[in-house]
């Protein structure tokens, strides 16, 4: 059917795209309940320090436990939400969620580290969202620096706007990580400009590692670093590829190899197992 296909597909008109245009209302209007009936938990993946292995950071992925749909997974839905404009609520939801969820585990003595956070550029357009987080902050008690805020690295970048909204975030004390990158369309004169601390390397150059010449993600790696930017790599799923990135001095290791995302509760235990640096 054509909505196995993929919602990339160029449709062509056939009987199954009434299918298509209603599963995609289904899938708006579940999200509208998912809201109110709480249906999204905000799953929590480690970033570790590459040289020492030390716990540094979380990041937030939202999981939609939907009781008609099961799991419904978030490259499935974000886009659906942004397409609608739920994905203001949902992503005032994860924020207040995530920084709350941050300041608890701080208060019961665990070690403090950054949560990160997914936003969408969309997000970054809505007028008061520079006013949302600073209240979100003051409501759950989270200090600024324990925040990151991730922008999917895209044409938004060129937008004078966004830029604005990225500095004031950066003038709170808030850091901004740029996600995927690699896929996205930075110029390097761009990047040298934006006020952004962090860069995560897509995954897309990591799964090839260490079969696959190194020398992109190096020259990644070392860009960054004489624009004074961290590095994140984003889809560690092997020892080897842990020690090359290493060696390449990457500073910072998300990905399955380290764990994958897990529910706040075994994220608890497992920040419970870490000795406070
Ligand atoms: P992302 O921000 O790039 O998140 C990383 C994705 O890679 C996550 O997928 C994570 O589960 C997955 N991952 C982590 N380590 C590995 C690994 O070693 N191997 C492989 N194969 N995958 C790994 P997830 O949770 O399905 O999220 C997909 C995307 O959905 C995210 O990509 C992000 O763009 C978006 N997303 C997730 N949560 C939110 C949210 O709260 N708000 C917004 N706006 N977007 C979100
Ligand atoms: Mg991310
Ligand atoms: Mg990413
Ligand atoms: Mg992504």
């Amino acid at each position: 059917a054509a909505k196995e296909q993929g919602r990339d597909r160029v449709a062509v008109y056939s009987p199954g795209m009434t299918d298509l245009v209603n599963e995609r209302m289904e899938l708006e209007n579940g999200l509208r309940r998912a809201l109110e009936r709480e249906e999204f938990v905000l799953h929590y993946q480690p970033q570790t320090d590459a040289a020492t292995g030390r716990l540094v950071g979380m990041e937030a992925l939202i999981r939609w436990e939907s009781p008609e749909r099961g799991r419904v997974a978030p490259d499935r839905f974000i886009p659906v939400a942004e397409e609608s404009g739920l994905i203001a609520q949902i992503g005032s939801w994860v924020l207040r969620t995530a920084c709350r969820q941050n300041r608890e585990w701080q208060c019961m003595g665990l070690p403090k580290v950054t949560v990160s956070v997914n936003i969408s550029v969309l997000q970054l357009k809505r007028r008061p969202f520079v006013e949302e987080v600073q209240s979100i902050l003051k409501e759950t008690g989270l200090s600024p620096q324990y925040l990151c805020l991730e922008v999917t690295e895209s044409v938004a970048f060129r937008d004078e706007a966004i830029m604005e909204v990225l500095g004031q975030l950066t003038a709170l004390g808030i850091r901004i990580a740029i996600d995927d990158f690699g896929t996205g369309y930075s110029s390097l004169s761009l990047l040298n400009r934006m006020p952004v601390h962090i860069l995560k390397i897509d995954r897309s150059f990591i799964s090839g590692l260490p079969e696959q010449p190194s020398s992109v993600v190096q020259a990644i790696i070392s860009m960054s670093h004489h624009m004074d930017l961290a590095v994140v790599a984003e889809g560690v799923e092997t020892e080897e590829q842990l020690e090359l990135l290493r060696l390449l001095g990457c500073d910072e290791i998300q990905g399955y190899y380290i764990s994958p995302p897990l529910p706040p509760e075994r994220f608890v235990r497992f920040l419970s197992g870490i000795e406070s640096a």
